[in-house]
């Protein structure tokens, strides 16, 4: 609102007050009222304070102050006042853009990015490495035996694991630059793995399944069953195309499967 209260609280009970309020408050004569409003310079007496507020949160505070014998005018404050409701409204577009964005690229369960991000990185990997001498590698990765686990324990622990792994892929990612986990669909996972030789990207997609085998696990109180994971890889040393890398890296997994899972088996 415009109607400022003019009173002369000390510092914090500035912004206590602009906060429940939710309006500006002008501060006159600060110095005869002995009062502290930030940083203190020589002959600065009157404040305009205000709160950067939207649905009750408080996105920022701000501050003018006019030298002595110098008064805000009510034109002036007016004019604050509809600045900062426009500053405001900017604020919550660019929260409200942020969140949306955040729901279109990443998984809802896990946080990992979607399917869609992945398919991004994976061209712009594949490009970005199209002259460098190492490669762009694509490790495929599905749980074993998920459905038997979901049929055992519920769908709610089934989740449960997902996220496990999710946050254990997120971890080992982040230990090798270059490198993009993203959640391809149901119990699949994906990481693209740039500017790696094959030697290099099967250490770490072997470095993800000897993590499952040894740490994941998921059940009741009565069992806690290991969980294991198969990962097919690929990457462009056959491939020079995305489409036939995952192709590639989906055959890989399905021989991983058949070799009898919890194995990392490269496309050849
Ligand atoms: P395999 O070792 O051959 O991969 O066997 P599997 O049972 O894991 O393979 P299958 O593709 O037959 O089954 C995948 C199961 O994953 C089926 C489905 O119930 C489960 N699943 C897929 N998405 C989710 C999910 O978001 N949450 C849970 N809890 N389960 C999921
Ligand atoms: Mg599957
Ligand atoms: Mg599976």
């Amino acid at each position: 609102g415009t109607e400022g209260a003019r009173f002369a609280p000390a510092d914090d009970e500035v912004l206590k007050y602009i906060h429940a309020s939710g309006s500006h408050l002008i501060v006159e004569k600060a110095s005869e009222k002995n009062l502290r409003i930030g940083f203190k310079r020589m002959n600065v007496d009157n404040f305009f304070v205000s709160a950067l507020k939207s649905k009750g949160e408080i996105l920022g505070f701000i501050k003018l102050d006019k030298e002595k014998g110098y008064a805000f005018s009510e034109f002036e404050v007016k004019t604050m006042d509809m600045l900062l409701a426009r500053i405001t409204g900017l604020l919550e577009n660019l929260r409200l853009y942020e969140r949306i964005k955040r729901q279109a690229t990443e998984d809802g369960l896990t946080g990992l990015f979607n399917h869609m991000t992945f398919q991004e990185k994976l061209e712009a990997a594949m490009a970005a490495g199209r002259d460098s001498e190492k490669g762009t590698y694509l490790a495929l990765m599905d749980i074993d035996h998920f459905k038997k686990f979901n049929d055992d324990f519920g769908h709610q622990e089934g989740d449960r694991v997902l996220k496990r792994f999710a946050a254990a892929l997120k971890e080992i990612s982040a230990r090798h630059a270059g490198t993009f986990p993203a959640r391809y669909g149901g119990e699949e996972f994906v990481l693209v793995m740039e500017n790696r030789s094959l030697r290099e990207a099967e250490r770490i997609a072997e470095e993800i399944r000897a993590y499952s085998e040894e740490n994941l696990r998921g059940g009741d109180e009565k069992e806690k069953r290991k969980i294991t994971v198969s990962i097919g890889l690929a990457g462009t040393d056959r491939a020079k195309i995305p489409r036939a890398i995952i192709k590639n890296a989906d055959e890989a997994l399905y021989m991983a499967k058949q070799e009898g899972r919890n194995r990392v088996m490269v496309f050849s």
